[in-house]
This record gives C-alpha cells, structure tokens and sequence, in this order.
C-alpha cells in the first residue's frame, strides 16, 4: 500500500473508530467500567498522546524547513533578481484568490438564507478576544531578533529574515556560495526528516481523529446544518471549481493531477486544523510530487501557510451573512465590500493554528455592525468546518505555488506528470537536488 493511502486509511480509521468510541460513551448502557477504559486509557491516554506527540514533531519542523528552505530559494534568486515580480505575483494571487472566495460565500449565503429560520437565543454569550489593529500586524513583520522570532514561531518575522539572509548570500561572493552550498545541505537533511515524520503520520492522524471524533457533538451539525452545509458547500466549490481553473487558465495544466497529489497533505491539515503545523508537509508535497522549484515554493508555500487562507474567509462570509440573517440585519452593498476587504485582510492576521478564525471574525463583524455575539451561535461546529477550511487553505497555497512555478519556469513539469514522484518518502537518499529531480 502506498503512504497516502496508509494516511487516508488512519484517517477513515480514525474518524469511524472516534465516532463509536464516542456512542459508546453516550450509549444507555454504558457501565462506568467502560466510562474509565474509553474515557481515561483510549481517548485522553494513547490517543491523546500519540496526537499530540505527532503535532508537537510536525512543529518542531516548521521553522528549521521555513529558514533552510527560504534562503536556498532566495541564494539560488538573488543572481537574477526575480525575488520581486515573484513576490507581487504571489501576493496577487494570494489577496485575489481571498476576496474571490469571500466574493462567493456571501453571494452563496445570501441566495441559500442559511439564517433566515433561526432565532438568538437570549441566553448567548461570547467574550471575543480583541483581534490585533492593522497597523501593529503590519509592523510585527519585520522582527528586530530573529532569535526570538524562530523561538515564538513568528513566521513571517521568519520569513523576511530567512529573504534578507538568501538575498545577501546571493551577493557575497564565495563566501556566500560556501554558506549556500550549507544550506542546500541542510535542506536535504531536514527534508528527509519531514520524510521520516510522514511514514508515521498514518498513526499519527489516526490518534488526532479519533479523538477527535469520540468527543465531537455531531448532533450540533443538525441544528446548524444549513449553517454548516452552506460552508462546506462554498469550501469544495473553491477547492475544487475556483482553483481547477486558475490552474487550468493559467498553467494549462491538469486539475485533476494536483488534486490527487495533494491528498496526503490534505489528510494532516484535516487531522490538525492547522495550516502551519501542516506546512512541512505541503512543501515536501509542492516541491516534490508538483514539481515547483524550491526557488519559488520555497518562498510561496511558508508565505501562502501564514497569509492565504481562502477556507477561513469563506467561513467568515458565510458566517457574516448567517449572523445579519439571525438577528435580522440587513446588510448593504458597502456592507458588503466592507466584508470582502476586512475577510480578505484578517486572512492575513489569522494564525495558521487551529480556531483562529473564528478569532478574527470578531473583527470582520465589528466593520459590519453586527454583533459579535453571534459568534456564539457557530462555535458548536467550528471545529468540523475548521478541518475542511485548513485543507482549502493549504490547498490554495499549493495552486499558487504551481502557477507562480510554471510562470517564473521554475517547475519540473516530468515531475508534476509522474504519478509516482516521491511516491516512496524512504526512497530519497540519493537525492542531491530538492525539488529538481523525482525519485523513481
Ligand atoms: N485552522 C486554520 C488554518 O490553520 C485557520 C482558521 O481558519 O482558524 O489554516
């Protein structure tokens, strides 16, 4: 069997396991035996355990592979200078492909009336934790110590300063070419980690979701399902129409292909609800099953995993609409824009880390006048929606990356074609080149 279909088996056995796990608890019969068995040595014992231990592993990596794989990408720019119009083509795609997908969720939600039949209840409270003003998310770009910034997983503190240590070791010389040739080594070294990390990843995402699952109320689903299908409904329409076409219009290159590739990544960022503990995986997946340079992946992918997260703005559309709609608020043409500018923008302020965009909705329904409170209402099936979201955030990350890729011809399109490329993450000791070659 290969490795993705492992992971999409501990997936499946995962959730299935969870859910009967979590029957049993709730069953009629369930003797306090069975309570303390399930309760204490399964779901907050091994499964417990084993998540978390897998999540902690898939984090430590984040940064080492953000650092090494930014400044080879970088040096290997810097002769050429493309680090610019790579730069403004990403972030075009990136804020075009969110205000694309709010553009949509609140066309969707407005025509589907998802809040048109619920009522606030009276009893609703919710205490928003103060979403960070503009200008100091702007500012805390640029890290004054990079130490620091590596220590706190400050990503895009990260990012600029791995950019400006690539830019330089680009220019100085042999020097430069000697810590260069290091870094690319280093790369290798942490790639092959991430390799490591991914054959255990079926036990892994099995753990996270059946624990997951065995504490889920899935009965909340029912009282908010036209809340909840309305955004799953927006999310696969973004995932699977939005970004085939992009790729399609602007790549000439087949959808279908990059869909099938990305199902292992789409397996951990359902199991951790986070595009940044997910990122090392998304760019082992970009590089080497997609075929985009490190050059360019190096740069897109850790960029699209802190800043593009096309999911999270469609749940905040949806969610601004059901919220108007259940407190019976009509919102207007400037209400409207006002939510596709502030959802476009506290996409970018959301921390790739699980429910945080349920945080920066607080501020997408205070530039709409409507109350915060409502956030109180879609709590109960936030995490649900927040394992799809994360898998069209990275999913988004990965179709930039290709077209940015293909469009800058840094891209192996042998290497996109191959079905099998790094198929096999054990097979990679040989490999010298990250990104360029496919193992066979
Ligand atoms: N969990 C999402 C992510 O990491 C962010 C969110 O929507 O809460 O991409």
């Amino acid at each position: 069997m290969t490795l993705t279909n492992k992971i999409l088996l501990g997936m499946v056995a995962g959730m299935a396991v969870g859910s009967v796990l979590n029957l049993l608890l709730h069953a009629s019969g369930s003797t306090d035996l069975i309570n303390v068995v399930v309760n204490d040595y399964l779901i907050g014992g091994v499964f417990d355990v084993v998540g978390r231990i897998f999540v902690a592993s898939l984090k430590l990596l984040v940064v080492p592979l953000v650092l090494v794989s930014l400044i080879c990408g970088a040096s290997s720019l810097g002769d050429n200078s493309r680090m610019g119009p790579i730069a403004g083509k990403t972030l075009f795609f990136y804020l075009g492909t969110t205000a694309v997908a709010v553009g949509s969720a609140l066309l969707f939600a407005t025509l589907i009336g998802p809040g048109i039949h619920v009522s606030a209840g009276a009893d609703m409270a919710f205490e928003p934790s103060v979403a960070p003003p503009l200008q100091d998310v702007l500012v805390d770009i640029f890290p004054s110590n990079p130490i620091r910034a590596m220590a706190d997983g400050k990503m895009l503190q990260v990012i600029v300063f791995a950019l400006l240590v690539g830019y330089a070791v680009s220019h100085a010389g042999e020097p430069g070419r000697r810590i260069a040739a290091f870094f690319r080594d280093m790369e290798a070294v942490v790639m092959r980690m991430v390799g490591i990390l991914m054959s255990l990843a079926p036990y892994g995402v099995f753990a996270l979701l059946a624990k997951l699952f065995s504490e889920l109320g899935i009965g909340a689903i029912l009282d908010l399902a036209a809340y909840f299908f309305t955004v799953l409904g927006v999310l696969l329409f973004h995932a699977f129409v939005v970004y085939s076409t992009m790729l399609k219009t602007f790549t000439g290159l087949s959808p279908r292909i990059l869909l099938t590739k990305m199902r292992s990544v789409w397996a951990f960022a359902f199991s951790t609800a986070s595009s940044g503990a997910t990122l090392p995986v998304t760019l082992r997946t970009v590089e080497r099953r997609l075929g985009v340079h490190n050059s360019v992946a190096g740069f897109t992918v850790p960029l699209g995993a802190t800043i593009n997260m096309d999911g999270t703005a469609i749940m905040q559309g949806v969610a601004t609409v059901f919220i108007a709609q259940v407190y019976g608020v009509d919102l207007s043409v400037t209400d409207f824009l006002t939510v596709i500018l502030t959802a476009t923008l506290a996409s970018i302020g959301t921390a790739a880390v699980p429910g945080v965009g349920l945080i920066t909705l607080a501020l997408v329904l205070e530039q709409a006048g409507l109350p915060v409170e409502g956030i109180a209402l879609i709590i109960g099936v936030d995490r649900l929606l927040d394992m799809v979201r994360t898998a069209v955030n990275v999913t988004g990350d990965a179709t930039v990356a290709v077209i940015v890729g293909k469009s800058e011809k840094q891209f192996d399109e042998g290497v996109f074609l191959n079905p099998r490329a790094d198929m096999n993450v054990d097979d990679d000791e040989d490999e010298t080149t990250p990104g360029a070659t496919a193992p066979a």
